[in-house]
């Protein structure tokens, strides 16, 4: 497989989070393509001040092809609890507050869950691909991952809320799936099938 159809020879993956680099890169290699993270290129973080996964998800992307002058694949995730009305949604990875911590987000999604029945949740990632900074015409796919939000951790596996992420379909949390069970199944998993559909 290659992504010839869209010219792309490489691109740089605009996140700095450990966890969703190592996912991407395993989902990645089979395309052919070579892959740079960002940190390669000192990218700032940029500010992710939307109130939709798709707006933060272009920002990133045009930040990181601004200051590479690379072709930018960026994406925005979180975990949706409907009982919350969606929360933390965008804001997941700064639930509990700076400095970002998923020990202390997963306590605070705990105790707000204390009080409900439905603990209903789910993954939602959006990718963005600009093949430049003002690129006009970004290419976007997306994911959901349905579950359970537990309220005991199972499994070491994964990040951020994983391990708290129950499946009722595999009987196991998102933290005890291998890395290759969970890039199949997961919400970046399936935006990121999505997008190479499109980039075909
Ligand atoms: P982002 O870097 O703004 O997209 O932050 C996404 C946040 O959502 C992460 O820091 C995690 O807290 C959470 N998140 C997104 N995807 C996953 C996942 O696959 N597993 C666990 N947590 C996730």
């Amino acid at each position: 497989m290659t992504a010839g159809g869209a010219g792309l020879r490489e691109l740089v993956l605009a996140s700095g989070n450990a966890g969703k680099l190592a996912e991407f890169g395993s989902l990645l290699a089979p395309l052919g393509l070579q892959i740079h993270p960002q940190s390669a290129f000192d990218v700032s973080e940029t500010p992710e001040p939307y109130c939709t996964f798709l707006e933060n998800a272009l920002t990133k992307a045009r930040h990181a092809a601004r200051a590479t002058g690379l072709p930018a694949l960026a994406d925005d995730s979180g975990i949706c609890v409907n009982a919350l009305g969606g929360a933390p949604g965008v804001l997941s990875a700064r639930f509990a507050g700076e400095p970002k911590s998923d020990e202390r987000n997963n306590l605070k999604l705990v105790q707000s869950l204390a009080a409900h029945a439905d603990r209903s949740a789910y993954y939602y990632c959006v990718l963005v691909l600009v093949r430049h900074a003002e690129d006009p015409q970004p290419i976007i796919a997306d994911g959901i991952w349905h579950g359970q939000f537990l309220e005991a951790p199972r499994g070491v596996g994964g990040f951020g809320y994983d391990p708290y992420f129950w499946l009722p379909d595999q009987q196991k949390t998102a933290g005890e799936l291998d890395a290759a069970e969970k890039n199949r199944l997961s919400h970046r998993g399936q935006a990121l099938q999505a997008l190479v559909e499109k980039l075909r």
